[in-house]
């Protein structure tokens, strides 16, 4: 079971069909840098060796430089699930947060892989899921761009929605056209509070996920070197969340239980907590011990 911590709440877009959780937890919870990095020493002596850090977005954490020095310096593989905005510009989110325009170049240094969302060809469709006024696509392709500069391994997440079925091929000729390690592609999920909410905009079923799968072979000449696609069904019970609270947890739209739009956190769902040394061990022992 592969390691994904929340490392931020905010993000630079607002996805319609958010799936992150962080969405779920009170305003202004984070995990505190030394709480994060003393656990993962603890994880990577029990043998775990990767981590991915999403969010929200890790890049609009203040210390995120930082951060990621301290876990590279444990010896971790590191993917880091980015929308990439502050790679090229300085953003302000909402009215409090300005997050600086970041070294692309010390990131791609820091960072093994990164993962970068694209979802449509066009800005039409792209923005059907994900929710922002800046020209997204050749915002995301310019991203890509300054990340090649410095060799970055990139991996483009793309969710399979219901509003991106008829765009498979047009977007497989699109990522096909660039430079990149993995081309990741995810069956839409009802997961978090924002996921679930929208489910009826978003889901697909199995069938259609087999066809877009089948358009995107088609594109890649059935190469599939670079090609992963992940069906809601292959993904149970495949990644333990770490919260921004420190919560540490399975997502399993089958086995939690929903209260309206909302998870309902307890006891019997979550595993333990970063914070409190004595569930360290609790935590670890469902983890990959796996060499990358
Ligand atoms: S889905 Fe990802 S990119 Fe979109 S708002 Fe949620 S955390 Fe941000």
């Amino acid at each position: 079971m592969h390691l994904n911590i929340f490392v931020s709440q905010s993000c630079f877009l607002h996805c319609k069909g958010c799936y992150s959780f962080s969405r779920e937890e009170e305003k202004g919870q984070k995990i505190l840098t030394d709480v994060l990095v003393d656990f993962l020493r603890f994880a990577y002596d029990e043998g775990v060796r990767k981590v991915t850090l999403c969010g929200g977005d890790p890049l609009t954490r203040c210390d995120i430089s930082e951060l990621l020095e301290k876990i590279k310096e444990i010896g971790f593989y590191i993917s880091m699930d980015t929308v990439g905005s502050s790679i090229i510009k300085e953003v302000t989110i909402g009215k409090n947060l300005t997050v600086k325009q970041i070294n692309a170049k010390k990131i791609v240094k820091l960072v093994d892989m990164i993962g970068i969302p694209i979802d449509g060809s066009t800005n039409e469709i792209f923005k059907r899921f994900r929710q922002t006024r800046a020209d997204l696509i050749n915002e995301q392709l310019t991203i890509c761009q300054e990340l090649n500069k410095y060799g970055a391994n990139i991996c483009i997440n793309t969710v399979a929605h219901k509003g991106n079925l008829e765009d498979a091929y047009e977007l497989a000729k699109l990522i096909k056209s660039m430079v990149i390690s993995k081309w990741q592609i995810f069956q839409y999920e009802p997961l978090g509070k924002f996921g679930l909410k929208n489910r009826d905009i978003f889901e697909i079923t199995d069938k259609q996920f087999s066809d877009f799968q089948s358009t995107v072979l088609e594109v890649f000449d059935d190469d599939i070197s670079k090609l992963q696609f992940k069906a809601s069904r292959n993904r149970k019970n495949a990644y333990m969340l770490v919260d921004n609270s420190g919560n540490a947890w399975i997502p399993s739209y089958e086995n939690m239980s929903t209260s309206k739009f909302s998870y309902i956190f307890n006891d019997s769902v979550i595993i333990g907590n970063i914070a409190n040394l004595e569930d360290w061990n609790k935590i670890c022992s469902y983890l990959d011990r796996k060499l990358i």
